[in-house]
């Protein structure tokens, strides 16, 4: 009996010394174009929900890079008993419909209801989505989850940099981490990041104080790198902070300029151990150092009409004009019509134009090769991409538009198609010095030069090439570009935040007026 009461104490003692901390891991992203009149439906997500898929959920999203990949490495780092929940995720569009949003909501918190007792929940939101009805979308997550949990449970939550935070939100989460790293190189470091002070938490070693303050500014996607100037050392200062044993995470992020939603724009979360001067106090210094570099941050690329005359005058050819509101990758119409009209007006010459138009397209075969085109093209698909374009010339060619790309360029694909395309020797063309439009049936994002060089357009030959992108065609471009040129272009993807109208973000913020 006295053995197997020793056995039985032993047991139990063993089973409290391997008692795991059971943390749940879930995830629903979406980053909302305010701009953007097509809503995102349920059709357009992708949900995983543990349990209903045919992979182990910490195998398949362990095997990626992201934030949850970093919580299930952290996660076994800790020692802690994983439970996967539901992790939901759609390409950038418009605003969820609020019944998109409630269906997940509901499905993500059954979910983690599901799994029993939990101690602690690391949940993955990208911090710039926005529902009918919730602009900071997240923040709404974020207080039905505090209904369904309560106020104590600890759950900790990381954002994407192109985050809109809401105080509120940072209020309702546990610790609020963000990326620090744009292109965003530092997900999983961060959900690692995540459940180091998950552990903290739930061992009773650390009382969370944390700050939030927001720069009263919203600055341009251009500026978005954090491997540069302005932004590196202010990267830099929050890694350096984090070196510091009293600060849990210290988060300085970018902001999203196309949600027009209240709390817009960048800001500074600080997570200390009971140290709240310490919190404020950071949160507010690299606050400062963000607001400082303001002057730095001003557009300051040329319209149209300059982009064009400067490049007429340059030195060296060809220049690349990026012509950034019709960026066909980040889905607008690929028909602008601004840098052709400039084109024609200011009667440049040596140009290559690709235009999306299959009108024109027919009209151009019906003509035949060697016979006259006159036609306006563009700005046919809706009415931000400028207005149809009087176009005189010649046929020159036609093409079944396929084309190949060996090299690695944006987004690696090899095959692409142009649909039928003809090439138009425009007004103004010399023997040397043609000026190109190439009709194209389909929408096509330049990310290759032989989307040119298959259709017998030589571009190092010209003098002025315009790509409808802002940061795919670059890779392509740089090797025959003497300068690469961002133009300051109307459209669905403008760079240039004062072109939209913001209606519900905070008045007077720097960048806006
Ligand atoms: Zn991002």
């Amino acid at each position: 009996m006295v053995q197997r009461l020793l056995l039985l104490f032993l047991l139990l003692s063993a089973s409290a010394l391997h008692a795991k901390f059971r943390v749940a891991i879930g995830g629903f992203k979406h980053e909302s174009n305010s701009f953007n009149p097509a809503k995102t439906t349920l059709a357009d997500y992708t949900i995983q929900e543990a349990g209903k898929m045919t992979e182990d959920p910490l195998d398949l999203w362990g095997r990626s890079s992201s934030d949850v990949a970093g919580f299930i490495a952290g996660g076994k780092e800790q020692g802690f008993e994983l439970l996967p929940a539901l992790h939901a995720d759609a390409t950038p569009k418009g605003p969820l419909t609020a019944d998109t949003y409630n269906t997940i909501t509901a499905r993500l918190i059954a979910k983690f209801k599901s799994l029993g007792k939990i101690d602690g929940i690391l949940l993955a939101l990208h911090g710039a989505m926005v529902v009918e009805g919730h602009p900071h979308g997240d923040e709404e997550t974020m207080r039905r989850m505090r209904k369904a949990f309560g106020d104590q449970l600890p759950i900790i939550v990381v954002h994407d940099y192109h985050a809109n935070i809401s105080p509120e939100t940072v209020k309702l989460a546990t610790v609020l981490i963000t990326y620090k790293q744009v292109p965003h190189l530092d997900t999983k470091e961060r959900g690692i990041q995540a459940a180091r002070i998950m552990n903290g938490i739930l061992s009773g070693k650390v009382k969370v104080t944390k700050a939030v303050v927001k720069p009263p500014m919203i600055y341009n996607i251009i500026f978005h790198n954090t491997y540069q100037n302005p932004f590196l050392p202010i990267a830099q200062a929050t890694i350096e902070l984090e070196k510091n044993p009293k600060v849990l995470a210290a988060s300085a992020n970018g902001g999203y300029q196309y949600g027009d939603v209240p709390w817009t724009g960048p800001a500074v979360v600080v997570a200390t151990n009971n140290d709240q001067a310490l919190a404020d106090r950071e949160a507010k210094r690299i606050a400062d150092m963000i607001w400082n570099v303001r002057d730095q941050l001003k557009l300051n690329i040329p319209s149209p009409a300059q982009a064009v005359k400067s490049a007429m005058a340059a030195p060296k050819f060809p220049i690349a004009l990026m012509d950034t509101g019709d960026n066909i990758g980040g889905g607008s119409a690929g028909d602008s019509t601004f840098i052709l009209d400039e084109l024609i007006k200011q009667k440049a010459t040596g140009w290559v134009f690709v235009i999306a138009d299959p009108a024109a397209v027919k009209a151009a075969v019906k003509a035949g090769i060697g016979g006259t085109f006159d036609m306006a093209v563009g700005g046919k698909t809706d009415n931000m991409h400028g207005k149809p374009v009087r176009i005189r010339g010649r046929v020159k060619s036609m093409h079944d538009g396929n084309y190949i790309e060996t090299e690695v360029r944006h987004g690696g694909a090899r095959y692409h198609e142009l649909g039928l395309a003809v090439v138009i020797e425009a007004e103004g063309s010399t023997r040397d010095l043609p000026n190109i439009l190439l009709l194209t049936t389909e929408r096509s994002s330049p990310n290759s030069l032989n989307q040119l060089i298959s259709c017998g357009i030589y571009p190092h030959r010209m003098k002025i090439l315009v790509a409808k992108g802002t940061i795919a065609p670059r890779a392509a471009y740089e090797p025959v570009a003497a300068q690469i040129v961002y133009v300051d272009s109307p459209g669905a993807t403008a760079v240039n935040p004062a072109r939209f109208q913001y209606k519900l973000a905070r008045p007077g913020l720097f960048g806006i007026k």
